[in-house]
């Protein structure tokens, strides 16, 4: 075996050449999107008012183990791909813990995320499918970046609602959208019936991801040439993001290194999805064992105190019903919540697997991730977005835990994104002016109270 370098990047000629769709190694598989109106499973005909023909094929699909990545999106892929592996040998001599700690660099891009990942292929299909244009909603404004990338690159017009508190607060990022030749627009606003609706019930409202969804959405369906496109949650979106696990697995296998513990920040989950793909995949078919952890904020905590349930994807209750663990639509996390992670539901796919106790989850105070952010920073030199950085303040706790007990356990865990455009975030935290806020159970079960009875 050679000796493994600090940075593990794939030849050409290694490179993943398809997807891995994880429902096919599900006995039980993720449960279906229901019609919110009448409680029936959504049909193709139905999704493929909102969603592009190939990608509504994608997410229904529970049975096809591979998906062959089109080579068009392959040479987009090569722009960035392979990201490295990184061996964090600073970080471990730093921590003085005999374990091995990796992680995937998902940052390397322009749109400074994972999120690439997912959109250039979502755009591809819109693409190849004749539509003018696509529109979605954008949080931090990650995957509006990423969208705008991927939609300048194949000729598409690319609409975008971000939260208000994000556009207003992250004028950056939408001037990286409007770079790309994407809209940009404040949710909640005036240009959609839900909007408007929303803007009526609460004026002063600095909108949610839930409401800017709506928004899209409508926009969508009612110009002829859009679909909507979604970033994460959704079962084709962890499909694409396949890619990071794949090649994850491809190089640890290239230097015979198996990881006992896999790391993720889980907001939708499409990242972590992502990554623990083809490692979920063996343990489903029971080939090996791995201790797969998500890890979420403990103020928008879904997994760790939600519900699992048939839910609402967005607050104006147009989207499709999802299974999933969730907080209610309604929820918002705290207004300083500063790091990112704030959607209310998960994917349906990684619900279910939890929900079979296929993969553990815990939520971390927002303090402690920045410490561990920190932490990072000054030893491997990479700025952490506030989202990775809940990954890292896991990872850290673990490889502590191996230097109390001497064991010399592998850990990997997913560095999604750099956080250049989060430094109000790091300013509050240096200020002493971020707290802990986390909700009461009473608190949440009021937003429980309120799910749909299915
Ligand atoms: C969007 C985002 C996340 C969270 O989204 P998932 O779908 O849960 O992966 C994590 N990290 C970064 C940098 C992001 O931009």
């Amino acid at each position: 075996m050679s000796t493994i370098p600090y940075k593990i990047y794939l030849e050409e000629s290694e490179m993943p050449k398809y997807w891995y769709n994880l429902r096919a190694d599900m006995k039980k598989k993720p449960a279906p999107l229901l019609n919110p109106g009448t409680h029936q499973p959504m049909t193709p005909a139905e999704l493929s008012g909102v969603f592009c023909d190939e990608l509504v094929k994608q997410e229904l699909d529970n049975d096809t183990r591979e998906y062959p990545i089109p080579e068009e999106i392959l040479s987009f892929y090569r722009m960035y791909r392979p990201s490295p592996l990184v061996r964090a040998y600073c970080l471990e001599e730093k921590l003085k813990t005999p374990a091995k700690i990796y992680y995937k660099f998902e940052g390397n891009n322009t749109s400074g995320s994972h999120k690439l990942n997912s959109a250039v292929a979502q755009a591809y299909y819109a693409k190849k499918q004749g539509l003018k244009g696509v529109t979605t909603e954008t949080g931090a404004g990650q995957w509006g970046t990423a969208l705008s990338m991927a939609c300048s690159y194949f000729g598409l017009d690319c609409k975008v609602y971000m939260v208000k508190v994000s556009y207003e607060q992250k004028p950056f990022r939408r001037e990286v959208m409007r770079v790309y030749g994407a809209s940009v627009t404040p949710s909640p606003s005036d240009t959609t019936q839900v909007g408007r609706k929303i803007l009526a019930e609460h004026p002063g409202t600095t909108g949610s991801l839930g409401c800017a969804i709506s928004e899209a959405v409508e926009v969508a369906v009612s110009n002829p040439g859009y679909r909507y496109v979604l970033g994460s949650v959704l079962n084709q979106v962890l499909l694409h993001q396949s890619v990071i696990g794949v090649e994850t697995k491809i190089a640890m296998d290239k230097y015979g290194i198996k990881p006992d513990i896999i790391i993720g920040c889980a907001g939708g989950g499409s990242n972590l999805g992502g990554l623990i793909a083809p490692f979920m995949g063996e343990k489903l078919r029971g080939e090996a064992d791995y201790r797969i952890i998500a890890v979420e904020p403990a103020s928008c905590p879904s997994l760790t105190r939600g519900v699992y349930a048939y839910d609402f994807c967005d607050t104006g209750m147009v989207c499709p019903l999802a299974k999933m663990y969730t907080l209610g639509s309604d929820f918002i996390p705290a207004p300083n919540h500063a790091g990112g992670l704030r959607y209310h539901g998960m994917s349906p796919i990684l619900s279910e697997l939890y929900d079979q106790g296929m993969l553990e989850a815990v939520s971390v105070p927002q303090t402690s991730v920045f410490d561990a952010a920190e932490t990072f920073a000054r030893v491997e030199g990479i700025l952490p977005a506030p989202e990775s950085s809940h990954a890292i303040k896991v990872a850290l706790d673990e490889a502590i835990k191996c230097r109390e007990t001497g064991e010399e356990k592998t850990i990997v865990f997913g560095l999604t994104g750099t956080g250049y455009f989060d430094l109000v975030a790091y300013e509050k935290y240096h200020n002493g002016q971020m707290d802990d806020y986390i909700p009461t159970d009473e608190e949440l079960a009021r937003f429980a109270a309120k799910l749909p009875k299915i």
